[in-house]
């Protein structure tokens, strides 16, 4: 029996507008989806305030994510958003370390560590993408790959920084590629990652929730929520389109 409630959560990247925050927020309200499972929206910053006031007049069960903040509290960084910033526009999750973050602005698995652990401090979840490129996949690599990405976490938080957290495992080839990983493929690495977490703390290892990330479809998505080790999903594409994210909540 597990003890850990499902996540479904949609990242729409640089993507979507009001009218899409309005259309799916309606849909999920009329579906009821909130109510089974963790719904998490993580939209760009400028839908953040908007997003959470409606989340408020319609007492829906839904967490708002942040994509991405800076690691320091402030200062000089024009276009940056603090973990505070994020709080006070009504974020409650953040995103740490997206493949798209990792590869796009340069970000290294020591400063995703330092993301992460400053969401922790100011009272955000994070959400720890891990995930292998296609050569390192090729290469046989993957297992070290994600190794190194979740030492990073725990050298700068110590033994504890899994306590409060979601991983997402998202092979960096299956993103936005239309080419999932198989639900075999995705269960090895997810047990994998359990079995690392266990390695420091066994109590977290049992309650962390680790989403699948990279491709998810309502048509694929029943078969990766059927593994043991696969907890939800982070869905980028399918989630801009709310009756295909309505789905894929439906199947988790
Ligand atoms: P995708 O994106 O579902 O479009 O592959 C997933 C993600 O980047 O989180």
């Amino acid at each position: 029996m597990t003890i850990r409630k499902p996540v479904v959560a949609a990242n729409w990247k640089m993507n979507g507008s009001r009218q899409l925050a309005d259309n799916l927020l309606q849909q999920i309200q009329e579906s009821g989806v909130d109510k089974q499972l963790q719904v998490v929206i993580s939209p760009p910053a400028t839908l953040y305030s908007y997003i959470d006031e409606k989340i408020i007049q319609n007492k829906l069960e839904i967490i708002l994510a942040a994509q991405n903040i800076n690691e320091l509290d402030k200062g000089a960084l024009t276009g940056e958003i603090s973990a505070h910033l994020a709080k006070e526009s009504g974020c409650k999750w953040v995103i740490c370390g997206h493949s798209e973050r990792r590869s796009l602005f340069n970000e290294s698995s020591i400063t995703t560590a330092e993301k992460f652990v400053k969401a922790q401090s100011v009272g955000l979840k994070p959400i720890l993408c891990v995930g292998e490129t296609t050569e390192e996949y090729e290469k046989g690599k993957t297992f070290s790959r994600l190794t190194a990405q979740i030492e990073a976490v725990l050298h700068i938080g110590g033994k504890t920084a899994f306590k409060d957290c979601i991983i997402a495992y998202e092979p960096i080839w299956a993103v936005g590629t239309g080419k999932p990983a198989s639900p075999e493929l995705a269960q090895d690495v997810h047990r994998f990652i359990r079995g690392m977490i266990s390695s420091v703390c066994p109590t977290t290892a049992k309650s962390v929730c680790i989403l699948y990330g990279g491709s998810v479809t309502p048509e694929n998505a029943a078969s990766y929520f059927a593994q043991p080790d696969i907890d939800g999903g982070l869905i980028g594409g399918a989630s801009l389109i709310p009756e295909k994210f309505i789905e894929i909540c439906q199947t988790a």
